[in-house]
């Protein structure tokens, strides 16, 4: 049987910011010549959608319902590792059978035993970084015991090279209450334990965007920056007919979301959303509600259904044509609208890096993990937004939120910010285009398995 050109099976986390920037990497690797393939689970399998990349189902032991049905996450990551890297080896042993064998395993480093696998079957291993790069250094910071947990209120702000002085409400939230999320907490040290044995530790980042950080991290592990993962038509075309991530596991709503959207002027309209997995405490939803109300701007919110009885009664009737909530939409179509002009995000870092690419100006309400660093990234460093304060009670208030607004679109810093924003877009796209400093990452990664795959 004669072997075909290079093959990568990528392994993803079946949530949405996984998916999104891992599918997104393969298509790319798909495109410069290699086959890819993503492994994902039996649950999300079928709300993937990809002509260039193979998609392949895994089970975590969770085969109808995935991780909603496990007790706790503790008990899915475990889950995932006793019977995906199980059933992982078999796919790989499929394709190893066929004129396709597998010579590298891409792994969202939210599962380190993914390295074992590729070592396994004697094929490259790879980390997927779907955080910064800024956050991951943190996290190797701390698994160095240069921060000493948890965080207090004495002992910020905390200095780390590679980094600006972070004050506690910068820090991602489980650092300052270990005993919270401290399945989330062994996770990361995991996955930070074993990079440096990987072939390549890929970063959704460029080296524009957090450049102290591909200074710092050069040294330790193979590092390669080769984001931002949002789709080519975003950044200029460099893929053909890659309009879309291609994955969603809501149903978006856009024909309403677009149409709605043409019939207002120019960058009028803050689009507001807080990703896949927030929980937004009711109280701060009516805050929200009354603030969006209050700045008197055209809005579209995205309130997910499992969030829509949080809503303040009387607020959907008294949003005439103001605003538009929805359940769920294409977040990039709308963010390229060119009616929007305000993104008030929870700072996810794929909606961080969209609002980069797309160069809107945004506003940061970062709820939890790595979100609050992300904000202040965005405040004080990239300078492309604002971020709301919280009050006493942890609550955006609605008068903060309305100022936080109005800051973006009419403020004193308005101009400036929206300067940064655009300024911001035209580097994420010379990095991703030809001999620009991502692609031509991605390209000696190709090229090394292009050589082996002959
Ligand atoms: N997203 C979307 N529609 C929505 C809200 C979010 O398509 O209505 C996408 C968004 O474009 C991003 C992903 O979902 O790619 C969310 O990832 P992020 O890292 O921002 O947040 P998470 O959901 O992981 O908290």
């Amino acid at each position: 049987m004669e072997k075909q050109g290079g093959h990568v099976m990528v392994l993803t986390y079946p949530a949405q910011g996984h998916i999104n920037p891992l599918l997104q990497f393969s298509k790319r690797l798909a495109s410069k010549g290699l086959k890819a393939t993503l492994a994902t689970t039996h649950y999300t399998v079928n709300f993937i959608q990809s002509d260039a990349v193979g998609v392949e189902a895994i089970s975590d032991g969770f085969d109808e319902g995935g991780f909603k049905q496990a007790p706790s996450l503790e008990a899915y990551l475990e889950s995932f590792q006793a019977v995906g890297s199980r059933t992982l080896g078999e796919l790989i042993l499929k394709f190893n059978e066929s004129a396709s064998p597998v010579d590298c395993l891409v792994y969202d480093s939210i599962f380190p035993w993914g390295l074992s696998v590729a070592r396994q079957f004697g094929i490259y291993g790879a980390a997927f970084w779907t955080t910064s790069a800024s956050v991951c250094s943190m996290y190797w910071q701390l698994r160095q015991g240069l921060l000493s947990l948890p965080v207090k209120q004495e002992t910020v702000p905390v200095s780390m090279p590679g980094l600006p002085p972070l004050r506690l409400s910068d820090l991602p939230d489980f650092l300052a209450q270990p005993g919270h999320l401290s399945a989330y907490m062994s996770a990361v040290m995991e996955q930070i334990s074993s990079l440096e044995q990987n072939d390549w530790v890929f970063m959704n980042s460029f080296d524009a965007l957090e450049s102290e950080l591909v200074k710092a991290m050069s040294g330790l592990w193979s590092v390669a920056m080769i984001g931002p993962m949002v789709p080519s038509a975003y950044l200029d075309q460099q893929i053909e007919g890659d309009t879309v991530y291609g994955a969603s596991l809501w149903k978006p709503t856009n024909d309403e979301c677009l149409g709605w959207l043409e019939t207002k002027p120019p960058k009028s309209v803050v689009y507001i959303s807080f990703g896949s997995m927030a929980e937004i405490p009711v109280k701060q939803v009516e805050e929200i509600a009354w603030g969006l109300k209050e700045s008197d701007y055209h809005f579209i919110w995205v309130v997910k259904e499992s969030e829509s009885g949080k809503l303040p009664i009387n607020f959907l009737k008294s949003m005439n044509e103001t605003g538009l909530v929805v359940t769920w939409c294409n977040q990039l179509e709308v963010l390229a609208h060119k009616a929007v002009g305000c993104f008030v995000t929870h700072c996810g870092w794929n909606s961080i890096l969209e609002g980069l690419s797309l160069g809107v100006p945004m506003v940061g309400m970062p709820q939890r993990v790595d979100q609050p660093t992300n904000a202040k990234f965005v405040e004080d460093v990239w300078r492309a937004g604002v971020r709301a304060q919280k009050d006493e009670e942890g609550i955006v208030t609605r008068k903060e939120l309305e100022k936080c607004i109005k800051e973006i679109m009419v403020g004193e810093r308005s101009e400036e910010i929206k300067r940064n924003a655009c300024m911001w877009r035209e580097s994420a796209k010379s990095a991703v285009s030809k001999g620009g400093s991502s692609d031509k990452n991605t390209d000696e990664f190709v090229g090394v398995l292009l050589k082996r795959g002959k």
